[in-house]
């Protein structure tokens, strides 16, 4: 394994820690990131909780969602969100999906998250609604069929809602997935109580374009990834698998 991939392993297993630390992905949610190797492969742990995810977890993956790593370990279910993303978008490397508790009332109720804070403005250019899960299908995605309808729904969208069931976010690198599906939870939750008060001050796409240059600036991204960092708990390298 190159440098680079060695390093994308480490950033992978470093966003499981992080996101199930913030209670962003629970026991179900899963982040991946593009192979620098192949970019028809990507990273994915292979089926366990992101808060218990190691670096010996990491598994390699094709774009219709088959393993490339042997391997006795459970997949994800719903690792084809992640390979037809990847398949659709060359430019995004890592896709997050989530059923975090601050976007669940938007995906079962239909209503639209839209910017109202500066974290929202990641979001300017609205979010996708997927819906067309299988018949008979059970409100997971998992066949190929449901992976090409989410990423039709995403488009050329930072996130999208899968309706009764939880989001995905999009990103360039994995800190930027982090941020994505960090900022969508917290704009939905500010959004949610905001409404509570009967008048909502939303940020219109112009301003939400130039928002989200800043918010999502290397400087800005740099420093959110310490603080993240900051706040895992000591010894977490060890239990994670990576050295000191
Ligand atoms: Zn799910």
């Amino acid at each position: 394994m190159s440098d680079k991939e060695i390093k994308l392993v480490e950033a992978l297993v470093t966003a499981n820690r992080i996101l199930a630390h913030e209670g962003i992905i629970d026991v179900f949610g899963h982040i991946a990131v593009r192979s620098e190797h192949n970019p028809k492969e990507f990273l994915l742990s292979c089926s366990r909780s992101p808060q218990a995810v190691t670096a010996r977890d990491i598994m390699r993956y094709r774009l219709d969602g088959s393993a490339v790593t042997k391997t006795k370990e459970r997949h994800y279910a719903e690792r084809i969100i992640h390979a037809a993303i990847l398949e659709a978008r060359p430019e995004v490397h890592s896709v997050c999906h989530t059923h975090s508790d601050g976007i669940l009332p938007f995906a079962s109720s239909g209503e639209t998250i839209r910017p109202v804070i500066h974290a929202g403005t990641l979001f300017w250019e609205g979010i996708g609604w997927f819906e067309n899960y299988d018949q008979g299908g059970n409100l997971l995605v998992s066949s190929a069929t449901e992976g090409k309808e989410l990423a039709a729904s995403l488009g050329s969208r930072r996130a999208a809602l899968l309706k009764n069931h939880g989001c995905v976010v999009v990103g360039k690198s994995v800190p930027q997935a982090v941020l994505a599906a960090i900022c969508l939870d917290k704009n939905a939750r500010v959004q949610l109580e905001t409404m509570r008060l009967g008048k909502t001050l939303f940020i219109d796409s112009e301003q939400g374009r130039r928002g989200a240059a800043v918010f999502e600036s290397p400087l800005a991204l740099e420093r959110a990834w310490g603080y993240w960092l900051a706040r895992l708990p000591k010894g977490w390298r060890t239990g994670a698998g990576l050295s000191n």
